[in-house]
């Protein structure tokens, strides 16, 4: 399994924003390189329901823009599940045009106990509309089928377009290992090169 390790102060300030925009989503990105997040920058979530979706603003987005100009990127982009556990949504795998980022879901579900999650979901587009699709509650546009793998789960999607036009999708979504480190002890011991 991949790793994606944050600082501590970005794991609780993740934590924090989430319970902080409670019932609400909450989304924002984490900058960083390696696999190992730097930075955090806090989001509007600008879903229309924002109580069970997300929709970054743009204006953060562009923030990736500043990353790649130090030298690092945008590896990360989290969001909150204030009632369901931390696993991406159909709507997350819709949505989710980043193949390169990890997508961190902090579930508040169990009170007292935030579960923070790291997902990959990687979109490959379908030739043939598939099987035993259901509506998805809430998002008129949007038809699903979830699939576990022996190795990875995906989804199965049909994302109706203006003027009725079918996309037809499928998104892997890969568990990506969260580790927890303070870097700042660590390189106190770290050994001389
Ligand atoms: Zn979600």
């Amino acid at each position: 399994m991949q790793t994606i390790t944050l600082p501590q102060l970005i794991y609780n300030q993740i934590i924090a924003h989430a319970q902080a925009g409670a019932p609400d989503e909450v989304c924002g990105i984490l900058s960083g390189r390696d696999g190992v997040a730097t930075g955090l920058v806090r989001g509007r979530n600008e879903a229309a329901d924002p109580l069970t979706t997300y929709w970054v603003d743009g204006e953060t987005l562009l923030k990736q823009f500043d990353f790649e100009e130090r030298g690092e990127a945008m590896i990360a982009i989290y969001h909150s599940h204030p009632a369901d556990e931390a696993y991406p949504s159909a709507i997350d795998a819709a949505n989710a045009f980043y193949p390169d980022a990890v997508y961190l879901i902090c579930s508040l579900l169990q009170p007292g106990q935030p579960d923070l999650r790291g997902w990959r979901l990687i979109q490959e587009e379908l030739a043939e509309r598939p099987a035993q699709l259901q509506p998805v509650r809430g998002n008129p546009r949007l038809w699903a089928q979830h699939k576990h793998g022996q190795q990875e789960d995906s989804y199965e999607l049909m994302i109706v377009e203006d003027q009725g036009r079918e996309r037809w999708l499928r998104v892997w979504v890969a568990e990506v290992a969260v580790v927890v480190h303070n870097l700042v002890l660590s390189m106190q011991h770290a050994p001389d090169p």
